[in-house]
C-alpha cells in the first residue's frame, strides 16, 4: 500500500538528500509555490475540456502526489501536480 504522508515524506525526501550529497529542491514543507497544492499528498484529477480539474477518489482520470517510498528513492526535482520545475 502506497503511503502518503506530509511530514514523513520531507523526512524521508531529506534523507535521501543527505545520503546522497544532492542538493535540495523541493519546498521544505512540501507546498509547490506555484501551485499551491503539497507535492506529497496525493491529488485526484478530471480532465474538462482538456484542463486538469480536482476530482474525488471515485471518479478521476490521473492521480498525483509524491509517496513516502517515493521521497526516499528519489530527489525531487518538480511539482508532480502543476509540473513545475525546482531547478530553474
Ligand atoms: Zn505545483
Amino acid at each position: 500500500m502506497t503511503k502518503f504522508d506530509v511530514s514523513e515524506a520531507v523526512k524521508a525526501q531529506k534523507e535521501y538528500q543527505e545520503r546522497t550529497g544532492s542538493p535540495s529542491f523541493p519546498p521544505t514543507f512540501g507546498t509547490c509555490w506555484s501551485c499551491n497544492t503539497n507535492i506529497y499528498e496525493l491529488y485526484f484529477w478530471n480532465y474538462e475540456h482538456g484542463r486538469k480539474v480536482p476530482a474525488n477518489e471515485k471518479d478521476f482520470k490521473v492521480k498525483t502526489g509524491i509517496s513516502v517510498e517515493e521521497a526516499g528513492e528519489r530527489l525531487v526535482t518538480g511539482c508532480p501536480h502543476c509540473n513545475r520545475s525546482y531547478c530553474d
